[in-house]
């Protein structure tokens, strides 16, 4: 007798023992060995017991699945628990979502010399990259003598392939020293505490009374910053001087000098930026008798002059003295 089934992937016969290889349904045939007579019958193959394999979740990096069933006999995949409906694992899969991170998250040091970057993912915030970042700086505001310069410092990030930066301004320039002329800073306009000003020009001088020029005195102070005049520690009237640019100088007016007494008197030039201070000294007129001195020519101040003028005086005083004496005598 020869048996043979015909469909040898469901199941297969020897000696009239089937084995099953899957399901479906076979026809078993057995022949005589003269071939006069046959019989056959259907067998049909079921699968063996289901294993449940539960669905799994993917993460960013990990594959999920869902879920299936597993026949223990065959290995076949169903996605139903009554086996009905076959799948395949690749089917069962459900690939790794991958990460998902959002904009970066910048931390600078306060000074801008340091500073990383974060990206959070979406789907775990466990999940966290934090790639190498570079800084870089210039100079954004220059320093002046009043406010600090504004250093920008700038992060950079490599990150998926894309380049991420990020800007931190931070005031560190220290302030430069100011450009101080004549006790003002000509950048910002700040007073030297250091300035003293002093009289360049005229200190000391004599006027005498009569000289119709007035007498002038410089000081180093910016013409911008004069304030006043004093004399002899009082505030002088405006009329009393006048003052020019370029440096400072200031005239006394003779008509004003002639109000002061024979003497020494102080003078003061006061500015924004401090006082400069000298001496000078007011000169009696001279005899109205003499004529033989112009004014202008004599510089007082100087004793030996004093003397002379002295002894021109009394010298006039001497030859009046003889006239009067000699009309008298004549009389
Ligand atoms: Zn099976
Ligand atoms: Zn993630
Ligand atoms: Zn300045």
């Amino acid at each position: 007798m020869t048996w043979s089934s015909d469909d040898e992937s469901v199941a297969t016969v020897n000696d009239g023992v089937v084995t099953a290889h899957s399901a479906g349904n076979a026809t078993i045939t057995v022949t005589t060995g003269d071939g006069n007579r046959t019989a056959a019958c259907v067998v049909t193959v079921t699968h063996g017991s289901l294993t449940h394999t539960p669905g799994n979740a993917a993460t960013c990096t990990e594959n999920g699945n869902v879920e299936y069933w597993t026949c223990e006999t065959c290995g076949t995949h169903f996605s139903d628990a009554g086996g009905s409906t076959q799948t395949t694992p690749a089917q069962t899969v459900i690939p790794a979502s991958g990460h998902s991170y959002g904009e970066p998250v910048w931390s600078w040091s306060e000074d801008g010399k340091n500073c990383t970057v974060t990206f959070i993912c979406a789907n775990d915030k466990t999940h966290r990259a934090t790639p190498e970042v570079t800084i870089t700086s210039e100079v954004k505001t220059a320093a002046s003598c009043t406010e600090k310069g504004v250093t920008e410092y700038t992060a950079t990030a490599e990150f998926d392939g894309t380049t991420y930066t990020d800007t931190k301004d931070v005031a560190d320039i220290p302030v430069t020293d100011h450009h101080y002329e004549n006790g003002r800073c000509s950048v910002c306009g700040a007073i030297d505490s250091g300035f003293e000003p002093v009289i360049t020009a005229g200190g000391g001088g004599t006027w005498q009374k009569g000289s119709r020029n007035g007498l002038s005195f410089t000081s180093n102070a910016a013409f911008a910053d004069f304030v006043k005049v004093q004399v002899d520690g009082r505030d002088l009237a405006a009329s009393g001087y006048e003052v020019r640019e370029s440096s400072t100088i200031v005239t006394l007016h003779a008509s004003y000098l002639e109000t002061l007494p024979v003497g020494d008197h102080t003078l003061a030039i006061v500015s924004d930026t401090g006082t400069a201070t000298t001496k000078f000294t007011i000169q009696a007129a001279p005899a109205a008798e003499d004529n033989t001195q112009p004014l202008q020519t004599v510089q007082t101040g100087d004793n030996s002059n004093i003397a002379l003028w002295i002894v021109l005086l009394l010298a006039s005083a001497g030859i009046f003295g003889i006239t009067v004496y000699r009309k008298r005598k004549k009389q």
